[in-house]
């Protein structure tokens, strides 16, 4: 396995800045390990986080999945030289990574329905997160949520702690995402990621980020690598790898991700939906679609499960989280339209009295209004948190024809008078 790893080479590194030999090796636990001997308070604020986490997790209960808040995280991309390994990084191929990181979130990947029957049952999807370039800058100036500068390297090192400080935006407002073609600064160009849990002291030194390389956005290695985004978020809403602690307890603090045992590797995909490996160290098959594993060393990132999308959820109260997605910083960050009216008190319910469908569709698709509404008005708007689409709704059937639209992915929200009914996610393919 470690012939496939270094061919392609993909490594991916959380809350780590300091370099390791050897990049088949994330060294997760023990750049967490090292982090926490030199801060302290960081290692009993993260401990006692995993005690809220515990007890929120179990007062979410079976609707883990279903939560009835409306979560938009205000991004932006620094990105360091815009062509990167011969790929382009512009504006569209950013937009595109940001529509294929929601699309994963929303279990609206090509291939979420292609997972193994043993984890099946168990996928979790996070249909209310939304990732969003943000559309004001902190000096309240429009933004596209994209930074170009020179080509640079080397920000997984903590030798240019100051630099990413300098050029980071305020962590409590925006998600930080640094894209460069050599992250170790090392001459490694092939080297996908890195990514910070979360963490008070870092967001207070402007230090909480994603490290993306600009090879693998959007297209430019096809959808399956696009999945790296995928993962270096799944560690900034606090996940682990599912191979983190081997087979020891507690492993990834995750109940229903089975142990791994092979630290920093992968076993590759399964052969079928019904193949009877890998197994782990307990003879258990182990979850090899995950986006918390290294599967996109083999092509075959497809799912989170429930419980890392319970613990996922969970992180959003983390201090250095939470200030992101309330309402006051979308208005602040020009993007309190993907969540208006009753996300002001954070207590949109997804209403039954609407139904969208298909979707995704074509461009072509019909609301259906129950007969508790008389008359609403559809807004639709892009990843951009622009408006594309409006239009009165009847009670009944409404035909929507939105083929005009590019292919991607949408916000609709359905409004009756000044209050909203409705809200969700639509893609048009
Ligand atoms: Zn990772």
């Amino acid at each position: 396995m470690k012939k496939i790893l270094l061919a392609l080479n993909i490594v991916f590194i959380s809350n780590t800045f300091s370099q390791s030999n050897n990049h088949n090796i994330c060294g997760t636990s023990e750049a967490m390990d090292s982090y926490y001997q030199s801060n302290p308070k960081s290692k009993i604020d993260h401990d006692n986080f995993e005690l809220f986490t515990a007890e929120y997790i179990k007062q979410q209960g079976a609707n883990k999945s279903s939560s009835t808040v409306c979560y938009v995280i205000p991004v932006v991309f620094h990105v360091y030289g815009n062509v990167q390994g011969g790929k382009l990084v512009n504006d569209t191929v950013i937009q595109r990574a940001i529509s294929l990181l929601n699309k994963d979130f929303y279990g609206l990947n090509p291939d979420f329905n292609t997972v193994h029957t043993n984890f099946m049952g168990i996928r979790g999807t996070m249909p209310d997160i939304t990732f969003a370039l943000a559309q004001l800058d902190p000096d309240g100036n429009p933004t596209t949520g994209i930074e170009y500068y020179p080509t640079t390297s080397g920000y997984a090192s903590s030798t240019n702690w100051p630099l990413i400080a300098a050029e980071a935006w305020d962590n409590y407002k925006y998600m930080n995402i640094f894209v460069q073609n050599d992250l170790s600064g090392s001459g490694n160009y092939t080297w996908g990621g890195f990514s910070t849990f979360p963490d008070t002291a870092k967001s207070n030194a402007k230090l909480t980020m994603i490290g993306l390389n600009g090879i693998y956005l959007g297209y430019n290695s096809g959808e399956e690598k696009s999945g790296i985004n995928t993962h270096e978020v799944g560690h900034w809403l606090n996940l682990y790898h599912t191979f983190q602690g081997g087979c020891a307890i507690p492993g990834d603090n995750v109940a229903d991700t089975p142990e791994c045992d092979y630290l920093g590797g992968s076993y590759g995909c399964h052969s079928s939906p019904t193949s009877t490996l890998p197994i782990n160290c307990n003879n258990v098959l182990i979850n090899a679609e995950n986006y918390m594993d290294y599967s996109s060393n083999s092509g075959c990132f497809k799912m989170f499960t429930q419980g890392q999308v319970s613990r996922a959820y969970a992180s959003l109260y983390h201090p250095s989280r939470f200030p992101l997605w309330q309402p006051s910083n979308l208005i602040a960050t020009g993007l309190g339209n993907l969540c208006p009216g009753t996300n002001i008190n954070n207590s949109f319910v997804a209403s039954t009295k609407v139904l969208v469908y298909p979707n995704p569709n074509n461009g072509t698709f019909e609301i259906q209004i129950n007969n508790e509404i008389t008359v609403g008005e559809l807004i639709l708007t892009n990843c951009l948190g622009q408006i594309v689409h409006k239009q009165k709704l009847i009670q009944g059937l409404n035909k929507i024809d939105a083929i005009k639209l590019s292919n991607g992915f949408y916000h609709y929200a359905i409004f009756e008078g000044k209050q909203q009914i409705g809200i969700g996610k639509l893609v048009i393919e």
